[in-house]
């Protein structure tokens, strides 16, 4: 069995409600209508490596629930190979709570239910470990399951360290990275800096981890890649954006199927940047989602 990329990682079922302000603590409001979306940063970046047209598999923890079931379609559906995406007897599917207020603005509370249950077992003997070209993983499953999986990684192992660890990350784990990708608030984290704020600061903070490479997401200002002695600014096309949700999950998707098809790092980053680009000008997480083509119509178009 090979596959381009394997992901392994969260999937969470979000259940969003708009509202015109966020309840304070005792509150009662009442919102619009329940919208029930598939997400999680596992789920979002297999989905997105797919539709940008590489093959790629979830390795995960669903719960037995009707959630989970449908988790898994919406999956499948979107041509994600979900033969390890294990079901966990009694405990519910991760789920997102998420109000929206008028403004953008949100508040979450995340439920991780599975996704908590994914051990360093489950990711023992899983084959695409050993035959993907890539394998991709984020931090909304345990630690040790990340570190855990870079270990039984034959191929190049990337770790997105999103949402921002809010332990200390234990050095073995930046050992067996072969490609970080941090947002500016994980960098900052994980190298102990201040804010960054700029392009410098986000080189030379990169420079202190002991990672073999380090591509640093910067929104609007694009990407800077850092490895070995090569430094360099790869900017985002300018683009006026609708929804930034995504954008983040679409990037780290098409490095890693880019690197997985043998390219360059800075050429899989150059095309990161315009996926990422991409995906701002659509609403949603995975519903923004582009192909390779609509990357280009997109970008041509706005
Ligand atoms: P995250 O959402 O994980 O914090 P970023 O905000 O850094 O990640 O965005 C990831 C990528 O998406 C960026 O590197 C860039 O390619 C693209 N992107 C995000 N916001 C913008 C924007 N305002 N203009 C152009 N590209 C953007």
């Amino acid at each position: 069995m090979s596959i381009d990329v394997a992901v392994v990682g969260s999937c969470n079922l979000d259940f969003v409600v708009n509202v015109d302000a966020i309840p304070l603590v005792g509150q009662t409001i009442l919102g619009g209508d329940l919208a029930q979306i598939p997400g999680g940063k596992g789920a979002n970046q297999a989905v997105a490596t797919s539709r940008l047209g590489y093959s790629s598999a979830l390795i995960g923890r669903i719960g037995d629930d009707d959630n989970g079931k449908f988790l898994k379609q919406c999956l499948e559906d979107d041509g994600v190979d979900t033969s390890f995406l294990f079901e966990t007897e009694d405990v519910p599917s991760g789920i997102a709570m998420i109000a929206v207020q008028a403004d953008g603005d949100n508040s979450i509370v995340v439920s991780p239910g599975a996704n908590a249950r994914l051990t360093p077992d489950d990711v023992e003997n899983i084959p695409f470990l050993e035959t993907a070209t890539v394998v991709l993983t984020q931090s909304e499953i345990p630690i040790e399951t990340v570190i855990a999986t870079g270990r039984n990684t034959s191929g190049i192992f990337v770790w997105n360290p999103a949402p921002a660890p809010e332990e200390i990350v234990p050095l073995e784990l930046l050992d067996v990275v072969d490609v970080l990708v941090p947002n500016q608030t994980e960098l900052s984290l994980l190298a102990a800096t201040g804010p960054i704020n700029s392009v410098e600061k986000a080189i030379s903070a990169a420079q202190t981890l002991p990672c073999a490479s380090v591509v640093v997401t910067l929104g609007a200002d694009g990407a800077v890649v850092v490895a070995n002695n090569d430094v360099m600014h790869i900017p985002a096309p300018f683009v006026r954006p609708v929804d930034t949700t995504g954008a983040g999950d679409a990037f780290c998707a098409a490095l890693a199927g880019g690197i997985s098809q043998g390219n360059d790092l800075i050429v899989s980053v150059e095309q990161a940047v315009r996926v990422g680009a991409a995906t701002t000008l659509f609403a949603g997480a995975q519903s923004s989602l582009p192909t390779l083509e609509q990357v280009t119509e997109r970008l041509e178009g706005g």
